[in-house]
């Protein structure tokens, strides 16, 4: 309970994380109460908003990153307020999206001198330093808490490391010291935290600013394991980030740089995300209605059931696009094979071919057929989130080919970073800052031996694992999703296994109702003003990483919004709808 001494603060409605969703969630609060209560005569609502970070940029958004840190979508593809296109029960448009933002603070100024340069310099095309979306996020919250009206939204920069039911609400307690009792809770906490040790030799890390870079010395021969978002931000902060400098004649070091040699599963990293807006690929497999079918049936088999019909429209659109021979799938997830290189250089030759070749078909607007697939996947993505979170996958199937497959094949082709880092390592490729080692594993004398050169072993003096480890609630670091667990206050979500009488597996999400994101109780019944959002429950809705895009009908802002009506309609008293 609460020191006597320090009664607890009260409010009527705490979100813990003050990240995109957490404000999402607050901007939702504030519009539906406004339009509930025009008249502003309605009940005054006391809001809270608690991170340790910024409220608005939080922790992956904040305003003091450095500027080699950009985001991976364009500038017109991000908003954190719903556009017109959002079909909502409550008011939309109800502030800029990320690129109106720049184009007012390009004609009107801005308190940040950085934003009005890239503002003023780039179009809609552009990937901003995310510090600058740190700006812009920082910006909504001002909008959001100065909104006329009776909610009041007031910020807190802790930390909230328990969550229990008691006070007439819940009772959350802080890292300060501090307890706060809320009317309703909403969770919006993005990623977990890394369980993995850091030992020595070995940097890891959620974000590329945990990693301690600076722990890694010039000249150091650096193994970089991971070929994802998180390995390109790594290498430009050891590269541009050290005073390197890339030119039309190519990339300029600083001498400060170690050497990267590059590992992956599929053994070269990401793709180029394919930059050609609007041009689409056909679709006659994976249509609306064989969704529905699929999504209406019990117990299906995503290997099975539904990756012959992606891959059948993948093979269309690969076609389509004048591809010479068949599709084959197993090389595109891993190019490298079944090919062998007779030494570390021949490889490095094969490695500059390929990303010459990635950078250009990812900007060519013809679309030719490698771009075509990641255009075919990114398009699925709707009919595999209601086929995915329609709740009806087995429980090994949803491990083992979403998992297991899915999310990293997708990822590779069709979220990878802009065609520019792509240009760049091909730089730093060529003037011998990076290399590549293929796919690798621990030899057995010592060091990692590369799959694709024979008698190749690296024995490095640092390794750096670069990945956002994938949602997994039961092994995830020390975080309230952690705590909530072992107070017995939430539980992990499970799916029905394929054998009948068989235990349910975990997916590696926390359990909420599906329907209204209440944070399921242990025994399976909700908790009525605990709500959760976001990354936190992947594997009950997918894909939960991804922010919200303009012109989309974001499912970012139906999660938000549903949330926001339960909370208000809990504080008022309604009852709640009866649910399974
Ligand atoms: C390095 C990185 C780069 C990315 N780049 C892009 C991109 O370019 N484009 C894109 O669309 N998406 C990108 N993403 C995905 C990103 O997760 C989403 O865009 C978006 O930030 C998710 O919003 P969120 O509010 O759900 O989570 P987050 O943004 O992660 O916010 C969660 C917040 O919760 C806070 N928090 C956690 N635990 C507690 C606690 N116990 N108490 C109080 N506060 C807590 C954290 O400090 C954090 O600020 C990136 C993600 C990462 C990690």
């Amino acid at each position: 309970m609460p020191d006597a001494a320090e009664p607890a603060e009260a409010v009527d409605v705490a979100v813990v994380g003050a990240g995109p969703r957490g404000i999402s969630t607050v901007e939702r609060i504030v519009a539906r109460h406004r339009s509930a209560h025009r008249q502003g005569t309605g009940p005054e609502l006391r809001v809270l908003l608690i991170d340790p970070y910024q409220a608005g940029p939080g922790k992956v958004w904040h305003t003091e990153q450095p500027a080699e840190l950009l985001m991976n979508t364009m500038s017109a593809d991000n908003t954190v307020f719903p556009d017109p296109s959002v079909r909502l029960a409550s008011p939309v448009d109800t502030g800029p999206t990320f690129l109106e933002w720049l184009r007012r603070i390009a004609a009107e100024g801005h308190r940040n001198a950085e934003c009005v340069a890239f503002a003023r310099a780039s179009g809609e095309r552009d990937y901003a330093p995310r510090r600058i979306y740190g700006e812009y996020l920082a910006d909504a919250v001002e909008s959001i808490r100065s909104a006329p009206g009776p909610v009041r939204t007031a910020v807190s920069r802790d930390t909230v490391e328990r969550i229990l039911p008691g006070g007439g609400g819940h009772l959350l307690r802080l890292a300060s010291g501090g307890t706060v009792t809320a009317g309703a809770v909403v969770l919006a906490t993005g990623h977990l935290d890394a369980a993995r040790p850091v030992h020595g030799g070995h940097l890891t890390g959620r974000h590329p600013t945990d990693y301690g870079l600076d722990a890694v010395p010039a000249g150091a021969e650096v193994l970089l394991r991971g070929g994802g978002l998180n390995a390109y931000d790594v290498i430009a902060l050891l590269t541009a980030g050290r005073g390197g400098r890339f030119t039309p004649a190519g990339y300029v070091p600083s001498g400060r740089e170690p050497r990267l040699w590059i590992t992956t599963r599929r053994g070269v990293p990401y793709h180029a995300r394919v930059d050609t807006p609007g041009v689409r690929t056909p679709v006659a497999h994976l249509t609306p209605g064989a969704v529905d079918r699929l999504a209406a049936r019990d117990r299906i088999d995503f290997r099975s059931d539904v990756l012959p019909l992606l891959h059948a429209d993948l093979a269309l659109a690969w076609r389509e696009r004048g591809a010479a021979g068949p599709l084959d799938l197993e090389a595109v997830a891993a190019p490298l094979r079944g090919r062998g290189f007779a030494d570390a250089d021949a490889l490095q030759e094969w490695f500059a071919g390929h990303l010459d070749a990635d950078a250009a078909a990812a900007t060519d607007p013809a679309l030719p057929p490698a771009a075509a697939l990641a255009v075919a996947i990114r398009q699925a993505r709707p009919a595999l989130t209601r086929i995915i979170t329609a709740g009806n996958l087995t429980g090994e199937s949803y491990r083992r080919d979403i998992l297991g497959h899915l999310n990293g094949f997708a990822n590779f082709l069709s979220a990878g970073p802009p065609a520019r880092r792509v240009r760049e390592l091909r730089a730093l490729l060529a003037a011998g800052v990076v290399r590549l080692l293929g796919p690798a594993r621990p030899a057995p004398g010592g060091g990692w031996a590369s799959a694709a050169v024979p008698g190749l072993t690296l024995v490095p003096d640092l390794v750096i694992d670069a990945w956002i480890p994938a949602v997994d609630v039961a092994s995830a670091g020390p975080g309230i999703v952690r705590a909530l667990l072992a107070d017995g206050v939430g539980r992990p979500h499970t799916l029905p296994s394929a054998t009948p009488g068989a235990p349910p597996l975990p997916t590696g999400a926390l359990d909420v109702r599906a329907a209204d994101g209440r944070v399921r109780c242990p025994g399976g019944g909700v908790h009525d003003a605990l709500f959760a959002v976001g990354v936190p429950l992947e594997g009950v809705r997918w894909t939960t990483a991804i922010g919200a895009r303009p012109g989309t009908d974001s499912a970012f802002f139906h999660e938000t919004d549903q949330v926001a009506a339960e909370v208000l309609a809990h504080l008022a008293g309604v009852p709640e709808e009866i649910l399974p």
